[in-house]
């Protein structure tokens, strides 16, 4: 295989790079689609209600937008929770201030969830620094679990969405740690899903991710809501346009395709063994019911 390689890169001599990486993103596209048709299992959007945490204003849109659409549709209550202020997307730009990018990704998610049906009263922002989850001292992790806490206690939600805990972001990883204390802190008992961003973008499933890193992985169709969620993806200009003539687009060449497929893929391990459990509890009480009935009928 070294000397195939050795071979076409001397013959390829310049277009050696371009060669690679298209060989990239086939691989890209092969692992994606393993795991969409193959490496996962056909899961229907659900009556409960559901909240999501995202580390950044746009994350909930590309990760979960389909699902958030789907359910407001159905009248189900969802609620979005922003975990850093996004600040940290154009750090050093030369015109753009921090605090002006934290207004205009403040208001693009604003617009994106409204196109979804999630009105403003519904989105909580706790203007963690971007880019900065990992360096935060002790009081301010508790802090911020606390703050988790307290939405969940008050919301009550029976899912809740954050993104994968090898999501390849240090804040998208800190992200899951922290929702992660603040269910155990809250009693809540909740589906935990967890929607992956960064994670699917390296090729990562041939080399250094295995299988059993990707169990437990869920499609959930998304066709109905399609053209929403590409609307919705849309309004976060700033992230995926250049946000002026001298400064090149954030996201990726490549990235954004997977985001725009009628599907989208939730990983949750425990979600089988979890709802054997329940399917055993509801026998059990029919089991009850039904001989209570028998005991009155005699
Ligand atoms: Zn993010």
């Amino acid at each position: 295989m070294k000397k195939i390689l050795n071979r076409l890169k001397v013959g390829l001599g310049n277009k050696w790079w371009l060669f690679n990486y298209k060989l990239r993103e086939l691989k890209l596209q092969a692992q994606f689609y393993w795991l969409l048709y193959r490496g996962s299992q056909p899961l229907d959007v659900n009556q409960k209600s559901m909240i999501v945490f995202s580390p950044h204003q746009d994350d909930e849109t590309f990760g979960c937008g389909g699902v958030i659409a789907l359910k407001r549709e159905r009248g189900i209550q969802v609620k979005v929770v922003f975990v850093t202020d996004g600040g940290g997307s154009h750090h050093g730009h030369p015109r753009i201030t921090r605090s002006e990018i934290v207004e205009i990704r403040r208001q693009e998610a604003l617009s994106s969830l409204k196109n979804l049906g999630v009105e403003p009263q519904d989105i909580h922002f706790l203007d963690k620094r971007d880019g900065a989850l990992h360096r935060m001292t002790e009081a301010e992790k508790q802090q911020t679990i606390e703050e988790m806490a307290e939405l969940l206690s008050n919301f009550q939600p029976q899912e809740v969405y954050v993104t994968h805990k090898q999501d390849r972001s240090k804040d998208h990883e800190i992200s899951y740690e922290l929702v992660n204390a603040a269910i155990a802190k809250s009693g809540l008992t909740v589906d935990l899903w967890q929607y992956a961003i960064w994670l699917l973008w390296d090729c990562l499933l041939f080399s250094n991710l295995k299988f059993e890193d990707l169990a437990g992985a869920y499609r959930v169709s998304i066709h109905k809501v399609q053209s929403k969620k590409k609307q919705s993806i849309e309004t976060y200009r700033s992230q995926y346009l250049p946000i002026d003539a001298q400064t090149s687009a954030l996201l990726p060449h490549g990235f954004l395709w997977r985001f725009f497929l009628p599907y989208e893929v939730f990983f949750n391990p425990e979600y089988l063994s979890k709802e054997e459990g329940r399917g055993k509890k509801e026998a059990v009480q029919s089991n009850v019911d039904s001989n209570s009935t028998a005991i009155f009928d005699n």
